[in-house]
């Protein structure tokens, strides 16, 4: 089977993590800063940063409405942290007039940890995810959390009560930033979704 072809957006944000941990799972890493660069992808990762910068730049290089054509035309798309903001169709606490690719049908809220902790590591309960004798060991940077859940969403991991993990088809978040760890597993999920889409 062909190595499937994974673009990571690379306006901003910890990009190269992202590529590193699709490149050891035997996937193919493809930066995407221009519209050519989302032809022929099996999917797109849009990596943790600041949603209000990447989202900012997206328009600037023309990439919004793409992005937007993407996710309609049903490309399996996965979100951390600040990309779980530019999936959601409902953002709170976002600068004025924030944008969003949307797609998910969530209500995220930014910085929802931060006003408690700026940062913070947690185990998970992740069942599609992670198996139970096996938590997913998760890292929490100015992490947002999904507020509401529309129905075609499953939840996916929660830290403590708040949603923290959501798919919906081919799209799929975390508030976390698994690229950040050792632990490949969100990245495996990922690339079994796009393979079966
Ligand atoms: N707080 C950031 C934002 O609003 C997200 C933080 C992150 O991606 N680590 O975009």
């Amino acid at each position: 089977m062909t190595a499937p072809r994974i673009g990571v957006l690379a306006l901003q944000g910890d990009v190269r993590e992202h590529l590193r941990l699709l490149e050891s799972l035997g996937a193919r890493g493809v930066l995407v800063r221009r519209e050519a660069e989302l032809a022929g992808l099996d999917g797109l990762i849009l990596p943790g940063g600041e949603s209000t910068t990447i989202i900012k730049l997206a328009a600037a290089f023309d990439l919004l409405e793409p992005l937007r054509a993407a996710v309609k035309e049903g490309l399996p798309v996965y979100g951390s942290c600040a990309g779980m903001i530019l999936l959601a169709d409902r953002i709170a606490d976002g600068i004025e007039g924030q944008q969003t690719i949307g797609g998910l049908d969530v209500l995220v809220r930014r910085n929802a940890f931060g006003r408690q902790v700026d940062s913070f590591e947690s185990d998970l309960e992740a069942p599609d995810l992670a198996e139970p004798d096996r938590p997913l060991r998760a890292v929490f940077i100015r992490a947002p959390w999904v507020e509401e859940v529309g129905r075609e969403v499953t939840v996916l991991a929660r830290a403590g009560e708040r949603v923290v993990a959501v798919r919906q088809g081919p799209l799929m978040a975390t508030s976390f930033h698994p690229e950040l760890t050792r632990d490949d597993r969100v990245h495996r999920y990922f690339l079994d979704l796009a393979r079966n889409h």
